[in-house]
C-alpha cells in the first residue's frame, strides 16, 4: 500500500496521561491513513490499552489532539487536564470508533441477535427489520449465522469474540479498535477469530490492533508501533520493525514474544 498516497484518516499528536500523579502516556504521536491497519505491540503496561481507550475517549487524555476524518476529538481543556465539550459530541463520537474488547463484553441476558440490533436501533435508529438484516448479513460474513438464537454462554470464546466483532461492525465505524482480541482464547479459537480480522483488513478497513499475535501483525499490518514505558520506541512497517529493530528494547520484546 502507498500510504503517502492517502490523506491521514486517524491523527494522533503529543498525547499524554496520567492517573493522579502517574504518568503513563508520555507524548505519543502516530497517524494512519484510511484502509491502513496499525499494530500496537508492547510490554504489559506500556500503555497500549490506554492509548486506545483515549482514542474512543473511554480514557480524557491530559493533554494532546486526536482527529478522526479530520475532525478534531471535541476535548476541552479544564483546569484538571481535559474534558469532553459534550455527551452528544462523546456519543457521536463513539458511533465513528468501534472497540472489540478482550473479554468480549456482550451482554449476556441477550441473545445473539439481540446483542448486535440493540446499537443500531437504539443509537443509529435503524427499524428492527432493517437492524436485523444487518445483523444476520454480519453473522454470515464472521461465520456464525446459525447461532442468533442462543445467548452467549452457549458459545465458545471464539465464537464470542466473532459475535462481539459483528456487533462493533454493525455500528459501521469509521475506525476498529482492537484491544487484544485474542488474548482470552484457548488456542484452538485464536485462528477462527484472526481470520475474520483478516478479511477485515482485506477489505479495506481502518483498524489499529493490540495484539500478541506477532505473526498477524507482522502479516496484516501497514504500520507496527512499539511502545515502552508510554513512549513510541519504534515504529515502522512489519518489515523493518520484526526484521530490523533498532532499540534494544524493542530487540528484548522480540526475542521473548517470537
Ligand atoms: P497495556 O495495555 O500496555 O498493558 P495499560 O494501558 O493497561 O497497559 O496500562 C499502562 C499503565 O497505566 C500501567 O502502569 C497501568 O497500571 C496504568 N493504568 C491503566 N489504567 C489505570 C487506571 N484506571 N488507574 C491507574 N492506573 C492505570
Ligand atoms: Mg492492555
Amino acid at each position: 500500500m502507498v500510504a503517502e498516497q492517502r490523506k491521514t484518516y486517524l491523527d494522533v499528536k503529543g498525547l499524554h496521561k496520567s492517573f493522579g500523579k502517574l504518568e503513563v502516556i508520555k507524548g505519543v504521536s502516530f497517524s494512519g491513513a484510511e484502509h491502513e491497519v496499525i499494530s500496537l505491540l508492547g510490554a504489559s503496561g506500556s500503555g497500549k490499552s490506554t492509548i486506545l481507550r483515549c482514542i474512543n475517549l473511554l480514557e480524557m487524555p491530559t493533554a494532546g489532539t486526536i482527529e478522526i476524518d479530520g475532525e478534531r476529538l471535541p476535548l476541552k481543556e479544564t483546569r484538571n487536564g481535559m474534558a469532553v465539550t459534550s455527551h452528544r459530541a462523546l456519543s457521536n463520537i463513539r458511533m465513528g470508533l468501534g472497540m472489540v474488547f478482550q473479554q468480549f463484553n456482550l451482554w449476556a441476558h441477550m441473545t445473539v441477535l439481540q446483542n448486535i440490533i440493540e446499537g443500531p436501533v437504539q443509537v443509529l435508529g435503524l427499524s428492527k427489520d432493517e437492524a436485523v438484516a444487518r445483523a444476520e448479513a454480519l453473522l454470515e460474513r464472521v461465520g456464525i449465522a446459525n447461532k442468533k438464537d442462543v445467548y452467549p454462554s452457549q458459545l465458545s470464546g471464539g465464537q464470542q469474540q466473532r459475535v462481539a466483532i459483528a456487533r462493533t461492525l454493525a455500528m459501521d465505524p469509521k475506525i476498529l479498535l482492537f484491544d487484544e482480541p485474542t488474548s482470552a482464547l484457548d488456542p484452538e479459537m485464536v485462528g477462527e477469530v484472526l481470520s475474520v480480522m483478516k478479511d477485515l483488513a482485506a477489505e479495506g478497513r481502518t483498524m489499529v490492533v493490540v495484539t500478541h499475535e506477532m505473526g498477524f501483525a507482522r502479516e496484516v499490518s501497514d504500520k507496527v508501533i512499539f511502545l515502552h514505558q508510554g513512549k513510541i520506541a519504534e515504529a515502522g512497517t512489519p518489515d523493518e520493525v520484526f526484521g530490523a529493530p533498532k532499540t534494544a528494547e524493542c530487540q528484548q520484546f522480540l526475542a521473548k514474544v517470537l
